[in-house]
């Protein structure tokens, strides 16, 4: 049953601000998930505008 295992090897598991690991992940309302570290130090950048945006142009389930 190769089918049974959905690919869980790229994407999920991964940042894509660092490329690495998730680490302390933190899935946002897109339904990327990030490093806590990373989400919120692109958050900081856009604090003083107000908006939160995904980092990550594509949609979760592409990549
Ligand atoms: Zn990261
Ligand atoms: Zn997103």
């Amino acid at each position: 049953m190769a089918e049974a295992s959905i690919s869980a090897d790229q994407g999920q598991f991964s940042c894509s601000v660092c490329l690495d690991l998730l680490k302390e992940p933190v899935t946002i309302p897109c339904g990327h998930t990030f490093c806590k570290r990373c989400i919120s130090g692109c958050w900081d950048q856009e604090d003083r505008k107000g908006i939160y945006s995904c980092p990550d142009p594509a949609p979760y389930w592409i990549s």
